[in-house]
């Protein structure tokens, strides 16, 4: 972990060489690939992640718990039995620290949730909706960094991943598997990374931040622009990837 930091807000100070580590085995049998399990088997991966989550947030010295997959040697996957991860960190990394300043400059200044406006807005337009559920939705996000980029997200404000109730996680599993099905059936088995971002256990409550999950496909590859710049160069709009992804069931 990085040098000590101390951020202006005072929520979180970063402490160095500590944190924990799990990784989620999804299934007994010799599966590669996620797309593959039961809907009820993704439904216990997810349950048992916002389960980890309560419990590794008692205790206070993480500030963040980051849950990710890397599915295939090109998404950056060491074992290829079919599995995720979870890493709780003594500070909040960058990316979620942007996404929480964000969402809460926003809140402070209209009074409502960043992505719940979003999430108005993509529903009514339905250029960038790959599909709709009762509970959730599926969307290529504006400005998507990667070709396919596809995010979940809860209907209902909620700014953290483990207040799932039962029927959340069974049925963002259907989301889920339908959405990793759609890429498989478009582009052949094909490495992926997804994250879940849910707010910092640091600080809370922090009712302003709404969780998601982004899913990467490994369609391309980022160079030297990408590492010079921080940047990111997507040859696929969001609304041609969202189309071709309804068109394939
Ligand atoms: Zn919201
Ligand atoms: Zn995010």
């Amino acid at each position: 972990m990085g040098n000590a930091a101390k951020f202006a807000d005072g929520i979180f100070e970063a402490r160095a060489g500590i944190g924990t580590h799990e990784v989620i085995i999804e299934a007994p049998d010799h599966v590669l690939a996620m797309a593959s399990l039961e809907e009820r088997q993704i439904a216990a991966v997810l349950r048992a992640y916002g389960e980890r989550m309560l419990f590794v947030k008692k205790d206070k010295r993480w500030q963040s718990i980051l849950v990710y997959k890397n599915e295939g040697r090109e998404a950056g996957a060491t074992l290829e039995h079919v599995h995720s991860q979870l890493i709780a960190l003594p500070e909040v990394p960058r990316e979620i620290m942007d996404e929480m300043t964000g969402a809460r400059l926003f809140y402070e200044s209209r009074g409502r949730c960043l992505f719940c406006t979003i999430l108005t807005r993509e529903i009514k337009e339905r250029a960038r909706l790959v599909a709709e559920t009762e509970r959730f939705v599926v969307l290529c996000p504006y400005a998507a960094r990667f070709p396919f980029e596809t995010w979940i997200l809860p209907k209902t404000h909620m700014p953290y991943f483990e207040q799932c109730s039962a029927d959340d996680y069974a049925e963002l599993s259907r989301c889920l598997r339908a959405t990793l099905t759609r890429l498989t059936r478009r582009f052949g088995t094909l490495p992926f990374n997804y994250v879940i971002h849910s707010a910092a256990s640091a600080g809370e409550p922090h009712t302003y931040y709404h969780w998601h999950l982004e899913i990467m496909p490994k369609l391309s590859h980022a160079a030297g622009f990408e590492w010079g710049s921080g940047s990111f160069m997507n040859p696929v709009a969001p609304e041609e990837a969202a189309r071709m992804l309804r068109a394939t069931q």
